[in-house]
């Protein structure tokens, strides 16, 4: 174990001898990620988790749509291979398979998470978690209820689709992001509400396997906030793929079509669009009701989330919210992050290798075709903050590989510090792009130069050659 003596915080350091007892609410990527870093340390871990241990990100949201989109991949690859030296092929969908394949792979990374758990000696209470007070929980699962005590907790429950006021899902034609797994039927048409992250990726995924999709856009662009060129390639495929854009317009009701069992989509500028299927991508609320948030003291904003500090840490010193709950990136990978700071801080690490997490650094990926991925200081933020930035773009059309692979769609954009060469962002679009925002996530978070992506010794050929062309 460590030697905790000099960096141990006050609350913790009165039970040197006695090992901490920590209580995480929700089992996700930050409730599990915590968990298993803080009993390495020594702390004595208990998880409640009402559902999956795994969180809603391997049950609903990251691991189903990412094995959907990567099926759907599959599918518009082999539309082109007939560029690639071969015959077209024609894939068929085999729902059954596709459902196989989805739960085969939750049930491993399930698997791996409790075993992983178990090897650190974590206790799992399936249940629903609510603090009594300010050093206790109680939990109601089918094993009964218990009451446990804690000198420090973790509010990581996690987040669920947001539902607005004028529709009411039926989870048959009109659906939430969460209806779509298993996929029962595949929609021979429909209409994406939310033109964000996750409702682009819905636009894919529902083309890819043949749908008519129409995306309702409420400004002009597609995917707002992000750096419009790079939302403009995307728009090119969509419309490319035949995806009706209705842009400026905000869905206001969608309602059953009793007479050919479809849906109709009304929006607030009168126009109205029929499918079969409807489904809501529009953000997310957090599961922080019936927490018992008052009983232990714990704030919440306007919106339910958890105000936190640069560790995680709440009003309340020895309660922690880290992931979707406390409002910052929705993202499992800042969710995991939070999680280890989170570990660390509450095992007194922090005063001697923890690294404030800077939301501004995290690097994001959308999968689309092409896929699209960025981290760091964006162009037009900079524009806007009048700050002086080298902006480098290399389009892969230039690069050997992504001609080899017969795809030479997208590009690469750095963005550096002048003076420094410090690279401050960057921007991908392209095959791979989630995989290769890696580089410049490192050059960010480790402030290298152009120059030291130039002189990395790189292979060829790789699409990572457009990379070290844009550093140049
Ligand atoms: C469609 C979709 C796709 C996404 N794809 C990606 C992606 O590709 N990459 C990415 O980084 N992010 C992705 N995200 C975001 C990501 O899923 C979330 O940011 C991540 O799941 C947050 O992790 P978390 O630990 O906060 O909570 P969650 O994963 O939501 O887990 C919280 C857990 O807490 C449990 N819980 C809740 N209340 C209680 C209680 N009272 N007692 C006990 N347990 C409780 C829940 O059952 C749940 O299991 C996606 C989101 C959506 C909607």
């Amino acid at each position: 174990m460590i030697s905790l003596s000099q960096t141990i915080p006050r609350a913790a350091r009165s039970l040197a001898v006695v090992s901490l007892r920590f209580v995480i609410l929700g089992g996700g990527p930050a409730g599990h990620q915590a968990a298993t870093y803080a009993a390495r340390l020594g702390a004595t871990v208990t998880v409640i988790e009402r559902d999956v241990f795994g969180g809603a990100a391997h049950l609903w949201d990251c691991i189903p749509s990412k094995t959907m989109i990567s099926t759907g991949g599959a599918i518009s690859f082999s539309r082109r291979i007939k560029g690639m030296g071969l015959e077209q092929a024609d894939p068929e969908v085999d729902i059954e398979a596709l459902t196989s394949r989805i739960s085969g792979i939750q049930n491993d990374l399930h698997e791996d998470i409790v075993q992983l758990l178990a090897s650190q000696n974590v206790r799992m209470i399936r249940g629903t978690g609510r603090f009594t007070s300010t050093h206790s929980v109680q939990v109601d699962g089918p094993d009964g209820s218990e009451e446990i005590v804690f000198d420090a907790a973790l509010i990581s429950t996690g987040s669920r689709p947001r539902i607005p006021d004028w529709c009411e899902p039926d989870g048959d034609r009109i659906l939430t992001t969460r209806d779509c797994y298993p996929p029962r039927v595949f929609p021979k048409s429909i209409t994406v509400i939310g033109s964000g992250v996750t409702g682009v990726e819905f636009v894919h995924m529902f083309s890819s396997f043949g749908a008519d999709v129409t995306l309702v856009v409420s400004r002009q662009h597609v995917l707002p906030g992000k750096d419009p060129e790079v939302a403009g390639v995307l728009e090119d495929d969509f419309v490319q793929r035949g995806v009706k854009l209705l842009k400026g317009a905000r869905a206001q009701s969608i309602e059953r079509n009793e007479d050919d069992d479809g849906v109709i989509v009304r929006c607030d500028d009168g126009r109205v669009v029929r499918s079969t299927h409807a489904v809501l991508a529009i953000g997310s609320v957090p599961n922080t009701e019936n927490l018992g948030l008052d009983a232990a003291g714990i704030e919440s904003d306007a919106g339910g989330y958890i105000p936190i500090n640069h560790h995680c840490v709440t009003n309340q010193p020895h309660i922690y919210a880290a992931g979707d709950v406390s409002g910052k990136l929705p993202l499992s990978s800042v969710a995991t992050m939070q999680g280890r700071k989170v570990a660390e801080h509450v095992m007194g690490l922090h005063t001697i290798e923890h690294r404030h997490l800077d939301y501004d650094k995290a690097a994001s990926a959308i999968f689309t075709e092409p896929e699209i991925a960025d981290v760091g200081l964006a162009e037009a933020e900079a524009f806007s903050s009048g700050r002086k930035i080298r902006v480098t773009k290399v389009p892969f059309s230039t690069t050997a590989k992504a001609l080899i692979n017969n795809d030479p769609r997208g590009f690469v954009k750095i963005i550096s510090d002048p003076a420094t060469g410090v690279v401050l962002g960057g921007s991908i679009v392209g095959r791979h792009a989630a995989e290769l925002i890696s580089v410049l996530a490192l050059a960010v978070t480790a402030n290298l130069r152009v120059s030291d992506i130039v002189e990395s010794l790189l292979v060829h050929p790789a699409l990572a050659g457009a990379l070290a062309e844009a550093a140049e």
